[in-house]
């Protein structure tokens, strides 16, 4: 059996090796030949509105899902045409838009910080005015690990700072700008849930997010000391969140947690960074369940495995040696084979285990590893 990905990056990789047990295979299109899902999975290389790429992506699949939500609407439209495409192609377009993303969070009951959408010069002064400063401009689309955004203070220097966050922000921003009230929150949350063709739902632990320079860099699960009617409104707005939907995968939403209330920040119509920790620390991973839910197959247990605590630690940028890596206690290493680049996600380490004072403090030794030459770890060599 074999399933269609858009996008050929790590999530695909990381998708295509939870199908190989199952004894699925995944082919996945992606612009760059080098795409690393390609290590385990077909590779098709090609433009996501490349006809003729989508045709020999589609040829025997038995559906085709997403690896990340940047994807032509035109292309998920074609695809729609040929073969099953899960999740909806209503989702992603949601997704793909802050502003669509943030007006159906607050419908379904769930805070959001105050926004403003923002085409033009005046609008956007207007928008920051009503707003209030300090704020956050950001392209409504196709912003991703904290690009496309740039922060505004209150003070003299506000109205040439607006003038500059739209001449470097609103060119590359064809579907305009949202403007955000800054959130002096508490900490970042997120939650993943997976829902399956027959309705039913499994939502994971909500986990702690700690982000450098607009980057995800650390994911603690379950979160610590967490308020459990946090808990439930989480689990309840997501739930309520694929209902509305009719969303069949996984799915992630990122929160803000500030004075013991929550804000809704995004969503990911697709597997989660915050949610790599799944793969040893959970039951069942959330790649598996995303793979068993559009396939429409029985969800797997969401429970904490391994001891009941986990934490991920993203490697950006550079990777420490694999030697010393290795060498730490009960380290889970996850090494994408992409070349080494300031700012890429090269890999991540999980760190699982039944005491949190414990697994913490392997995962700051991880922190601590010094960064090497590429060697041994590029693929490309
Ligand atoms: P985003 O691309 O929206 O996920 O933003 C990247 C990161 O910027 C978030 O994870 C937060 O750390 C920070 N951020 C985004 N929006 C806000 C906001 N309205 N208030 C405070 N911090 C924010």
């Amino acid at each position: 059996m074999v399933v269609g990905i858009l996008g050929g990056g790590q999530l695909a990789r990381m998708l295509a090796l939870a199908g190989l047990p199952l004894g699925l295979r995944c082919r996945c299109l992606d612009p760059a030949p080098d795409a690393v899902a390609g290590h385990a999975s077909e590779l098709v290389v090609g433009a996501y509105d490349d006809p003729a790429a989508l045709q020999r992506l589609v040829r025997g699949v038995r559906l085709v899902t997403f690896e990340f939500e940047n994807v032509p609407l035109a292309a998920t439209e074609w695809l729609q045409q040929h073969v099953v495409v899960a999740p909806t192609p209503k989702a992603l377009a949601i997704g793909q838009d802050r502003v669509l993303e943030k007006t159906l969070f607050r419908s379904l009951g769930m805070s959001v910080p105050e926004f403003r959408a923002a085409d033009t010069l005046d609008e956007l002064r207007a928008a920051v005015a009503a707003v209030g400063a300090p704020c956050i401009v950001k392209t409504r689309r196709l912003g991703y690990d904290g690009r496309g955004q740039v922060r505004l203070q209150p003070g003299p220097e506000l109205p040439t700072a607006i003038d500059a966050a739209f001449a470097e922000l609103r060119p590359a921003a064809p579907g305009g700008l949202i403007v955000e009230r800054f959130v002096p929150f508490d900490r970042e949350l997120s939650v993943l849930a997976a829902r399956g063709q027959d309705g039913r739902m499994a939502v994971y632990p909500l986990v702690e997010n700690v982000h450098r320079g607009g980057i995800l860099r650390r994911s603690r699960a379950p979160a610590p000391d967490l308020d459990p009617a946090i808990e439930t409104s989480a689990t309840q707005f997501v739930q309520e969140l694929l209902e509305h939907l009719g969303y069949v995968g996984v799915l992630a939403v990122e929160l803000f947690e500030v004075g013991g209330k929550l804000l809704a920040n995004e969503m990911a119509p697709r597997v989660h960074n915050s949610g790599h920790w799944t793969i040893e620390g959970s039951v069942c991973s959330q790649f598996e369940n995303h793979l068993r839910a559009v396939l429409g197959l029985p969800l797997g247990s969401t429970a904490m495995a391994g001891g009941g605590v986990a934490t991920m630690f993203n490697l950006i940028g550079e990777l420490p040696a694999r030697r010393d890596l290795l060498a730490l206690p009960g380290v889970h290493v996850h090494a994408y084979g992409k070349a080494p680049r300031a700012g890429r996600k090269l890999g991540h380490a999980t760190i699982v285990g039944d005491d949190r004072a414990t697994v913490d403090t392997v995962a700051a030794a991880v922190e601590a590893l010094p960064p090497t030459e590429t060697g041994g770890w590029s693929f490309a060599g």
